[in-house]
């Protein structure tokens, strides 16, 4: 089965298509191989690592369109690293979740699992589908996913209406951040990590957060609660606003996070990104609704993600296909396995070439054919 060749002329330029750790553009790592020298493995107390800190800070507030009085705020430990920050330091008591997949089910439970915190509400939805926040009394935090990962849903950012006044709204955009549209101003924390439509490498995260969250943290920590040092979100903030992290990054990730904000914003901005995340989601959902063995995952199409796209498979084994394409260089394109279906996933973020999309879709109906 492996024996499949794929021809070269229909193969994509790139053939990295995971949806995290995800492309990472070649230009960014021959740009971080010129500084070698002169900035891996130099002290991140020093000025040649705290302007690339300030160069990404600038780069996410430049990117997103950050209104006033928003911050950037980083630190290591990726976004699962933020769940626990966001548990022990901006849920006042009681929060409410959309779940719609694996990586919204984290942070619930996380933040059920804290003794400290009340019960959580939890509105939940199947894989494939949508589940959203409703306003409700003494709920502080409210939390959703932009894109979901695990299964290709994406749903719009939007405040809660009729929320208690001053309850915030997080929201988790890993994935969906840098791919999707988003008006800051409708949500409170957007966090995400850089491996994904950032198209960086792994192990920060990074929050742009409101004047209303950035208060919540300082009353958090003010009343006393435990909270563990390496988790302080207030020390994050402060060590953000000095361009530096508590503890020691990853250096390269900071500069190629950096550099891909550069490359974006020069592109555009989120606007351009957004583009063409949609072109290539076009690519692939169209391709998919024509084809006799393809459909998409997500039946909805307005909950159908231009960031992460899932396609079930039918009388055609997904996996074989995945196994004959990472054969052929052409890597990442299995599905979430906690999911447990026969489909491939494919990362749609700005990193990646539309007609490279177009250039995999050939790629599996010339293996399909042949399986
Ligand atoms: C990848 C992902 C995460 C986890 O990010 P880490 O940096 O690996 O902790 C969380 N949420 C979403 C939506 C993701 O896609």
């Amino acid at each position: 089965m492996t024996d499949i060749r794929i021809p070269d002329s229909i193969k994509p330029v790139d053939g990295r298509f995971g949806s995290g750790p995800s492309k990472v553009r070649p230009e960014g790592v021959e740009s971080l191989s010129a500084v070698s020298r002169t900035f891996l493995g130099t002290s991140h107390r020093q000025r040649t690592v705290k302007d690339q800190v300030a160069r990404l800070r600038r780069g996410l507030a430049e990117f997103f369109a950050m209104p006033e009085g928003y911050e950037v705020v980083l630190a290591n430990g990726g976004t699962s690293a933020f769940w626990e920050v966001a548990t022990f330091g901006l849920v006042r008591d009681r929060a409410q979740f959309a779940e719609f997949g694996e990586f919204g089910a984290k942070f619930a439970k996380a933040v059920k699992d804290a003794p400290f915190l009340a019960e959580p509400t939890v509105h939940r939805a199947p894989g494939g589908q949508a589940a959203f926040l409703e306003a409700e009394a003494g709920i502080d935090v409210y939390a959703s996913v932009h894109n979901e990962t695990s299964t290709g849903v994406a749903v719009p950012v939007r405040r809660v209406e009729g929320a208690d006044q001053g309850a915030l709204l997080l929201t988790d955009a890993t994935s969906g951040g840098g791919s999707l549209d988003v008006d800051l101003r409708e949500t409170d924390v957007y966090y995400l990590a850089p491996q994904k439509a950032l198209g960086s490498d792994g192990g920060l995260w990074m929050a742009l957060m409101s004047p209303a969250a950035i208060e919540r943290a300082f009353e958090i920590k003010a009343s006393g609660r435990y909270i563990p040092q390496f988790l302080d979100l207030v020390t994050a903030i402060e060590q953000s606003r000095l361009e530096q992290t508590y503890n020691t990054p990853a250096l390269a990730t900071v500069f190629l996070a950096a550099e891909q904000l550069d490359w974006m914003n020069a592109q555009g901005g989120l606007s351009w990104a957004v583009k063409r995340s949609a072109e290539s989601a076009a690519v692939i959902y169209g391709w998919a609704e024509k084809s006799s063995y393809a459909t998409p995952f997500v039946t909805d199409p307005v909950l159908r993600s231009a960031a992460v796209a899932t396609i079930d498979f039918e009388g055609v084994d997904a996996a074989a296909i995945a196994k004959v394409l990472r054969a052929n260089d052409i890597v990442d394109t299995e599905p979430y396995r906690k999911l447990g279906r026969n489909q491939l996933r494919v990362a749609l973020y700005p990193t990646v070439e539309p007609s490279d999309v177009a250039a995999l879709t050939a790629c599996v109906d010339y293996v399909a054919e042949r399986l």
